[in-house]
């Protein structure tokens, strides 16, 4: 036996939970389902996890949850699956089987068009007229619908599909309804506001214009719709503007939630995923793709433990995004070998603050209002540069932006990564790091050598050679590396690679080690240099070696005869 949960948002207004009962309840008394209860993800009571627990305790198992949405935004594509998933780990062993979003479907077009004709009668069942309420009565005759123009208000959504669905439920509803227009507006998070699309009608030459609320049931939105459009009205004695009645308790709803339930049962449920931001991505929206859902936190829920400011939030307000600096590494070069998490970080990114040695070609892949700035032309010094870009990465993020610090190779390997770190913690900015594949590995292996190999090398050591040996700065035991037997990777070495050389082997290293010069590693000028320990110095000035480039040296250097073919 399966029972069916019906599940809303929650709301302010008590006439909205009123309404949604009396909905459960029409539905219940219908009787095509054995067994009905309703519950809201937040807000308001009952709480989701009463409705469900009344129905395991009822014996139920399988259920169809039904999201009591109009279009698949936020709330139905995350929300309430993830509160349905905390549900399940309440009942070990329930399953459901979860059903559409209610829209666009020709049941609401129908409702929306008696709503609307209800408003232009004026004797409707509590559609408001406004500027136009004195004369509603005699210049207008019930339905008059060439002389109107409807605005079809959503409640607007970050997600852009759940948003062109007002816009096809505004053209669907003009189909063959004989309004003079129907556009579509929005109360929240998305554009045209209700007095914009207010005044795109009266532009257009509307003298009358019923606003009409793309909502099931009364809320703090609907409410507002009404405020806004009063407002207009006010300024515009001229025009008239009447309110019509939410779609609400009806019949052709409890159609439509019966249906929606069949569906699910029958198997065939899809939303539309051709165009989900979490899914594909979308110019603006490239934050979103896969991006993970959590569930709201019901005041009235005890599994919820963080309670977090639903009392002063409004309906308009989920996930606001605040800045944050990551630090990632772009791998050697070539736009692939990029780790996916750093590729996600990056397409997220509000600015990039980039490397010359990252991957540059990831660069023209980003959204075109991304703020692309170029490290390397940072102002002057190298110790002035790297304070001015600090400041950078931590006043975007303190500005609310999503910093990416995209680096070359790993930011951990002499990327100074950790200092952009340490500036941002010291600035409290949240920061996170995001390794990548450093060249010290990825160069040798791109050019054939195994920087270590059973029976060759145990040991592999990553040196800088920024520095020559004997500078006083030098941190690095030369004589200890020259004792050393395994591997050693060079970086920044170019310049100093004779000396380098010369050093290690009057202390003992072999002057036939083998060495190889790996240059634009993994770009298409890569080219590698073979030569002597005690020749590499010579070897590389006269090819003309430059950066980028790692030496590799040890052993392992022979085995790049037997690599890979490409
Ligand atoms: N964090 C980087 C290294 C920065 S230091 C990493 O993990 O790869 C810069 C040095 O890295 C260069 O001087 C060069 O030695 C090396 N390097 C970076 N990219 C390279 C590439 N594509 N080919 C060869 N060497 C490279």
């Amino acid at each position: 036996m399966t029972g069916l949960v019906i599940v809303g948002h929650g709301t302010r207004s008590a006439a909205g939970v009123d309404q949604f009962a009396a909905l459960v309840e029409r539905v219940r008394r219908r009787g095509d389902v054995a067994d009905v209860e309703g519950g809201f993800i937040e807000l308001s009571r009952p709480p989701l996890t009463d409705a469900v627990g009344a129905l395991v305790a009822r014996g139920h198992r399988k259920l169809v949850a039904l999201p009591l949405v109009l279009t698949g935004a936020g709330h139905g594509k995350g929300d309430i699956p993830a509160a349905m998933g905390r549900e399940q780990q309440r009942h070990p062993g329930l399953t459901y089987r979860y059903g559409r979003p209610l829209g666009p479907h020709p049941l609401l077009h129908t409702a929306l068009e008696e709503r609307i004709d209800a408003a232009l009668a004026g004797a409707d069942r509590a559609g408001t007229a406004l500027a136009g309420a004195d004369r509603a009565g005699t210049a207008l005759a019930g339905a008059d619908r060439a002389g109107t123009w409807v605005a079809l208000i959503g409640r607007g959504s970050t997600d852009p599909d759940a948003n062109a669905e007002v816009a096809k439920v505004a053209r669907l509803l003009w189909e063959g309804r004989g309004y003079a227009g129907v556009e579509p507006g929005f109360i929240s998070l998305a554009q045209p506001s209700v007095p914009e699309v207010l005044d795109r009608l009266r532009r257009l030459g509307a003298r009358r214009i019923v606003v009409a609320p793309y909502f099931l049931f009364a809320g703090v939105l609907p409410d507002r719709i009404v405020a806004q459009s009063a407002e207009f009205a006010a300024a515009h004695p001229d025009l008239d503007v009447r309110v019509a009645e939410v779609i609400g308790d009806c019949d052709a709803l409890a159609d439509l939630v019966l249906e929606r339930h069949a569906e699910a049962l029958g198997g065939d449920i899809r939303m539309n995923c051709d165009t989900c931001v979490y899914r594909v991505l979308m110019p603006g929206f490239a934050d979103k793709v896969g991006r993970p859902q959590r569930p709201h936190d019901h005041p009235d829920d005890p599994v919820g433990h963080h309670h977090h400011g639903h009392a002063h939030h409004g309906h308009d307000h989920h996930g606001h995004d605040h800045g944050s600096v990551a630090v990632v590494g772009g791998g050697p070069g070539p736009d692939d070998l990029i780790t996916v998490r750093a590729k996600a970080v990056l397409d997220a990114a509000d600015v990039v603050v980039v490397d010359r040695l990252a991957p540059q070609g990831l660069l023209a892949g980003l959204r075109p209002d991304v703020l692309v700035i170029d490290a390397a032309k940072v102002p002057r010094g190298p110790s002035m540069a790297q304070d001015a870009i600090n400041a950078a990465l931590v006043s975007h993020a303190k500005a609310g932006r999503r910093v990416v610090r995209l680096k070359g190779g790993d930011p951990y390997v002499f990327g100074r990564g950790h200092e952009e770190v340490q500036a941002c913690a010291a600035a409290g900015v949240p920061v996170t790091v995001v390794p990548g594949v450093s060249s010290a590995l990825a160069a040798p292996a791109l050019a054939g050598v195994p920087v270590t190999h059973r029976g060759v090398a145990h040991e592999v050591t990553v040196v800088s050679g920024h520095l020559p040996p004997g500078h006083p700065d030098s941190l690095v035991d030369w004589a200890a590396l020259a004792r050393a037997r395994g591997t050693v990777v060079l970086l920044m070495a170019v310049d100093t690679i004779a000396k380098i050389a010369a050093v290690l082997v009057e202390h003992g290293r072999a002057p036939e080690t083998p060495v190889l010069a790996v240059q634009d590693a993994g770009l298409p000028g890569q080219r590698s240099v073979p030569a002597r320990l005690d020749e590499i110095g010579a070897v590389a000035a006269r090819e003309g070696i430059g950066p980028p480039a790692v030496f590799v040296l040890g052993p392992v250097v022979a085995l790049a005869a037997t690599g890979p073919s490409a």
